[in-house]
């Protein structure tokens, strides 16, 4: 038997893993070890090997030892954000140390100030080759007394010597997912990995993970931009490297949610008359039911088990029953509710959750227990990420908990029986529990929590529901049974409605059936408002297939292409050919009608896996739009040649995104006319400016003076102006573009796009906003461009519009001081319309 031994690195007390005031060390999530309160100020090497990585911070040293273990060295707790002040290094990655080498020294005076901890882990990190025979703990050690005595390949957790001692195969890449590695991707990467025989981890810094564990992937809060490594060891070593690291740099392509709201539930007075609750629309859509609600009860289990075998054989046959159901709904499920059932099955098997409750289980522990603690356990660690986006996949691990508690518990999981015409009320849905409600009997769902990226946000969108999320704890004080009326659109649910309340809300469901029928009659119809004023009404568009179905809804043309839509799975980007075929196919579907094409708009929120921006503090303000395609210049040229070559000429307009200011546009424009020169163009190609930044508005006359158009995107227009972070559900609620200091910054750009006389459209989310369209066309917008679904809507209303009224209505929405104020004077625009 092979066996290692490490010496101490620092002069301290030695102290067992369990006391590090840290659960990812604490809970051995890095790797097994002891705690060294060092006395000493110098970290020296534990053996002999080569250096694998110090961090920039200098604070944490890993060495992979001659024979292959992996030892990790974090001098104190948190000391990543003193960013190398206080540290000293004196040795970098790749060299080769003997044991006893000075690696790092640091201010122990400093670190003792600033330093959550000073107590140092040291980690074997690769434990499932290397098992811990022998510690010294409860001691003072000097540099170079015996720590810990290894053995070679007795490791409890994934892998096999055999594997560990193949060869090796080292892909680094850039993490291309702007979100960073969460639940779905992180299945697909464990799922990819469990094909091959060899071993495979994924590090970054300090940080690693078996490929094979979404647990351990998400534990190690990977962000776009970091740089990882995938390492493969085992017989098959080089195609496990290259398609785990293939798969990651495909970017995968992921939609993400936002988080979950930690608050626990303050209960409040049951409500007994008619009460109207707010909420965010996370579906949106018009229903009359009754409040149903879904509860989550307790389920009761025994801390202590029968004996380690009785205890073991339950939560297999609990975890093999649960995955047994997932796999048969995963084959009927619709695509949404497939994704989700598909991460929460990669859970299910995931080798570090499993082990973990075994050593639960080994300890005493009841299935359940051992079970509930051990997914306790990866939920504190994924909270510990401080990461909203992470911390939204605790709802999955919560989901497959509860799941297997019942199944231990032997209730079992037939439908949930519903009442017809339920409003579905929880303060959170779980995905397990929407699939077992009966969809015919549901017209919407209410939670207390989540946010409108959420699960049941997707889901409530793919079955047609309206839905609305983040509505309080006042929601769960709906009595059972109460009727209420639920208007996503107006971001309402009025539980308890009076007589007459309802009535209006029978009659205005009716209407708005019967308008909607109306509308989509006369889609097709030219726009006009009743004065004779032309308002064009356009789609927004991201795929071929959505232009024909724009068409078809009377779309006139397309304000804003998504370009960077078109090119997400794949590792390069697009050559000049494909994104001609791309847009010609578009422009062939829009039969002649205009197509602004957005130029890549690439960063922020939105991550393309060919172009990995490098890690960012503020990626919204950092490098994206317009900054991307001038730090890439040829990415930029491809694309104008691309659109230029597209036939007929001219019917493709161009548009900037993210324009800051106007040395942007000449720098556009300077690049377009070469590209027309080079293609001997002359036919006038139209180059226009997405206003999205508060300095473009502010400075709208000076980029007006040299656009041929100007779009404004009240997505970012708005997150910059009320300086809040679309993608935040904690704001959510405050995001809305109607805030008066939106509608003031589009009031400055109208002006500037009136002073030059050149065209005004809105391509955000407030274009198809049915309450904000009249506000815009008062402020001189006269082109819209919104989700093609909306535009049979949109078009009836503007028929019905005339310019005077809608300029006195926005006259009247500026002097409103909250986004709220701008609401009610549209309510009432629109009631004043009817
Ligand atoms: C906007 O910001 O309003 C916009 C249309 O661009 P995107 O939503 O694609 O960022
Ligand atoms: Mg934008």
């Amino acid at each position: 038997m092979e066996k290692l031994t490490l010496v101490a690195p620092v002069e301290g007390w030695v102290a067992p893993l369990e006391e590090a005031p840290d659960p990812v060390f604490a809970e051995r999530m890095l790797g097994d070890g002891v705690l060294i309160d060092p006395v000493g100020s110098t970290l020296h090497a534990p053996c002999a090997g080569e250096i694998v990585s110090i961090h920039d911070s200098k604070h944490a040293v890993t060495l992979r030892c001659d024979g292959g273990a992996e030892v990790l060295m974090h001098v104190g707790i948190d000391t990543v954000s003193l960013r190398g002040e206080g540290f000293q290094a004196h040795a970098r990655a790749g060299q080769r140390v003997a044991a006893g080498d000075k690696l790092v020294s640091f201010d122990l005076d400093l670190l003792a100030r600033k330093a959550k901890s000073l107590v140092t882990p040291v980690l074997v990190t690769n434990g499932e080759s290397y098992a811990i025979l022998d510690r010294l703990q409860g001691k003072t050690a000097r540099v170079g007394d015996a720590l810990m005595q290894l053995r070679v390949g007795a490791g409890a957790v994934v892998g096999s010597a055999a594997a560990a001692n193949g060869p090796e195969a080292r892909r680094s890449l850039i993490m291309p997912l702007v979100l960073g590695l969460h639940a779905r991707p992180a299945a697909r990467v464990a799922e990819c990995a469990r094909g091959f025989k060899a071993e495979i981890a994924i590090h970054a810094f300090t940080r690693q993970s078996s490929a094979r564990s979404p647990v351990g992937l998400l534990s190690m809060g990977l962000r776009g931009g970091d740089e990882i490594t995938v390492v493969a060891r085992g017989p098959d070593a080089v195609a496990a490297a290259d398609a785990v690291a293939a798969l990651i740099a495909s970017g995968m392509g992921e939609a993400v949610v936002g988080p979950r709201v930690e608050a626990p539930p303050t209960p409040a007075a049951p409500i007994s008359g008619p009460r109207t609750l707010q909420g965010v629309t996370a579906s949106p859509g018009m229903a009359i039911g009754r409040v149903v609600h879904l509860r989550s009860e307790e389920i009761a289990s025994e801390e202590k088990g029968r004996g380690f075998e009785a205890e073991r054989i339950a939560l297999g046959e609990a975890v093999a029953r649960v995955r047994e159901r997932m796999e048969t709904r995963a084959k009927t499920a619709p695509d949404a509710m497939r994704g989700i059932l598909r991460a929460h099955l990669a859970f299910i098997d995931d080798p570090e959750l499993s082990a973990s409750a075994h050593n639960n289980l080994v300890a005493g522990l009841s299935a359940a227990a051992a079970w509930r603690d051990a997914i306790g356990g990866f939920i504190e660690a994924l909270r510990s990420l401080s990461n909203r986006r992470m911390a939204e996949r605790i709802d999955d691990l919560v989901d497959i908990e509860r799941q297997v508690l019942r199944a231990l518990a032997g209730e079992d999981e037939e439908a949930i029986a519903l009442p017809s015409g339920a409003i579905i009320v929880a303060s959170e849905i779980l995905p397990s529990q929407l699939i077992r409600l009966d969809a015919d009997r549901i017209v919407g769902l209410c939670t207390a929590r989540g946010g409108p990226t959420s699960h049941v946000a997707i889901l409530a969108a793919a079955m047609g529901l309206p839905a609305l999320v983040a509505m309080g704890d006042e929601l769960l004080a709906a009595p059972n049974g109460a009727t209420a009326i639920l208007d996503a659109d107006a971001r309402t649910l009025s539980v308890l409605p009076d007589a007459a309340a309802l009535e209006h809300a029978q009659l205005s469901l009716a209407r708005r059936q019967e308008k909607f029928a109306e509308a989509r009659a006369a889609s097709a119809e030219e726009c006009r408002m009743t004065d004779g004023g032309r308002i064009e009404i356009f789609a927004n568009l991201g795929a071929v297939n959505e232009a024909m179905a724009a068409v078809e809804n009377g779309a006139e043309g397309c304000g804003l292409l998504r370009t960077e839509f078109l090119f997400l799975d794949r590792d390069t980007p697009p050559d000049e050919d494909e994104q001609v075929r791309a847009y010609q196919s578009i422009a062939s579907a829009l039969q002649g009608r205009p197509l602004i094409i957005r130029t890549l708009d690439i960063g922020g929120d939105k991550a393309a896996p060919y172009l990995p921006i490098p890690a960012e503090e503020n990626p919204a303000l950092g490098l994206r739009g317009v900054r991307v395609s001038l730090w890439r210049p040829h990415l930029l040229r491809a694309q104008l040649n691309a659109i230029l070559r597209v036939t007929p000429a001219g019917q493709c307009g161009i548009m900037a995104p993210m324009i800051a200011d106007v040395a942007e546009l000449r720098a556009v424009r300077a690049m377009l006319e070469e590209c027309k020169a080079a293609l001997k163009i002359d036919t006038p190609i139209q180059l226009g400016v997405m206003i999205e930044t508060p300095a473009a508005a502010a400075t709208a006359d000076l980029i007006a003076a040299e656009a041929d158009f100007l779009s404004i995107g009240t997505n970012d227009l708005t997150q910059y102006a009320l300086a809040m972070d679309r993608g935040n559900v904690e704001l959510a609620a405050r995001i809305d573009a109607l805030h008066p200091a939106v509608l003031r910054l589009i009031a400055q750009t109208a002006e500037g796009a009136r002073l030059h006389k050149r065209w005004l459209g809105v391509c955000g989310g407030l274009a198809g906003d049915l309450a904000a369209a009249p506000i815009l066309i008062g402020l001189g917008v006269t082109e819209l461009s919104a989700a093609p679904a909306t535009i049979p809507e949109l078009k009836a209303l503007v028929r019905r519009l005339n310019l005077a009224r809608c300029e006195l209505l926005a006259r009247d929405a500026l002097k409103q001081s909250s986004a709220e104020g701008v609401r009610e004077v549209a309510r009432r625009f629109q009631e004043a319309l009817t």
